[in-house]
């Protein structure tokens, strides 16, 4: 199944269940059960805000964050969670790098533990470029849950995917 591409990284017998669920048409069901309701955090505003909360708590040594929207733009599933841009601006002699972050506007109507885990992830980059294992420690000391809700994020994109929104 192409669709499965999100999760392939994935062992067999995660993948096993995913599969299962989709052919028994139960993963939105198994997403609503953990999940029952969205976030309504709407606004760039109040996105902004609250990724500005995230990095305050966590990692307040690092560059700025200039701008947080939600991107239409970004519907593939492989870009869909999230994006970092880097922007460079040459100011004197310095160079300061202008953090943005962009949201896939898909994660509008999303859990809030999967919004908190694509911020998380994004925030992280902000230290670690790669997704190497000081990545990793770095989102999981910000969100214990972070490889579960990592998992559960891209079975919310497949089912996006076969059945639509969640919430509507
Ligand atoms: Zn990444």
């Amino acid at each position: 199944m192409k669709i499965l591409q999100a999760i392939n990284h994935y062992p067999a017998h995660i993948k096993q269940q995913v599969v299962q669920l989709i052919e028994t048409d139960k993963l939105s069901h198994y997403l609503l059960t953990r999940y029952p309701v969205a976030h309504s955090i709407s606004s760039e505003r109040a996105l902004y805000d609250y990724v500005q909360e995230y990095k305050k708590r966590y990692i307040k040594q690092s560059n700025p964050i200039s701008k947080v929207s939600y991107d239409a733009k970004l519907q593939l599933v492989k870009h869909a969670l999230g994006t970092h841009t880097y922007v460079s601006r040459v100011q004197g002699n310095k160079l300061k790098a202008k953090q943005e972050i962009r949201i896939a506007t898909l994660f509008k109507q999303a859990p809030i533990g999967m919004l908190d885990m694509i911020v998380v992830h994004e925030l992280a980059h902000l230290k670690e470029k790669n997704h190497n294992k000081s990545f990793y420690k770095l989102c999981c000391y910000m969100l214990p849950d972070y490889h579960q809700l990592e998992l559960d994020t891209r079975l919310f994109l497949i089912n996006q995917t076969l059945n639509g929104n969640l919430y509507e």
